[in-house]
């Protein structure tokens, strides 16, 4: 019988967690059918996934076997001790990822893709599953890029995906942290209540907080915003977002004709 890890047995009891967590302490109505919802971000998900197990990670896995056969990439060339190696490598993705996501908003073409991610109306976890397969496809050539001039080797592109993956599963979540835990973490992580900023359908809003993982990367680039949760309107202000959320249309919005979220100075919805 295959041996279950301990990380597995680990992410599982997590997961379970944050998602009984999210359950008793709601940080924003929801203001959707949230069975349906979910429904449809978990299909979106098996598509994602099968994208990222059979063809994303083999990639980038002989990819980072061939940083260390050719001694490529900035950890690689940087004479550092090892647990240093791993976290500048980890941190190195990390901040690729932030610009990587500036890109999916910014170039048309991509945002067609992202915006079937941003126009839930609503946020939980299962809002970080809800990517459209063909998204992954489309941001091969970035993480192929991560890959390469990180250097990272196998080690630190595992270590990378189960940091980001855990990021993301926390930071969608609908979890109200007690206290001021919420605004503490941020001075290191990203946030449930950084993220839904982001998810704001007002634009100067959704064009902040663009990390995944490390919350330095915004305040480096002072791109980092604040807003009470009961006042952000979650989704995308344009006319077909509601129109598109369904699963077959999710699916075939990339392809048609895709409105631009609100820029500056807009007047209409349309
Ligand atoms: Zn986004």
């Amino acid at each position: 019988m295959a041996r279950i890890s301990p990380l597995t047995v680990l992410g599982v009891a997590l997961v379970g967690g944050l998602w009984l967590a999210e359950r008793a302490r709601p940080l924003r109505r929801q203001t959707h059918s949230t069975a349906a919802r979910q429904a449809r971000n978990l299909a979106l998900g098996a598509g994602t996934m099968l994208v990222v197990t059979a063809i994303e990670m083999p990639l980038l896995t002989r990819l980072a076997k061939g940083n260390v056969r050719a001694r490529r990439g900035l950890v690689q060339v940087l004479p550092l001790p090892r647990p240093l190696q791993i976290v500048l490598g980890v941190a190195a993705m990390d901040y690729a990822f932030y610009w990587w996501h500036i890109a999916t908003h910014k170039v048309p073409f991509l945002w067609r893709f992202h915006r079937v991610h941003h126009i839930d109306p609503d946020m939980d976890m299962t809002t970080a599953l809800r990517f459209h397969a063909v998204d992954m496809l489309v941001s091969l050539p970035f993480r192929v890029a991560q890959v390469v001039l990180s250097g990272a080797d196998v080690r630190i592109l595992m270590a990378h995906r189960r940091f980001f993956d855990a990021s993301v599963l926390f930071h969608h979540s609908n979890l109200a942290l007690p206290g001021r835990w919420d605004e503490n973490l941020s001075l290191i992580l990203t946030t449930p209540k950084m993220h839904g900023v982001h998810h704001s359908k007002v634009w100067d809003e959704m064009n902040s907080n663009w990390t995944s993982g490390l919350s330095l990367w915004d305040r480096l680039h002072r791109t980092l915003r604040s807003k009470p949760q009961a006042r952000i309107e979650i989704g995308v202000a344009d006319a077909a977002s509601l129109a598109d959320l369904s699963l077959g249309n999710s699916l075939t919005a990339p392809f048609r004709a895709t409105p631009a979220p609100l820029p500056p100075g807009a007047v209409s919805l349309r």
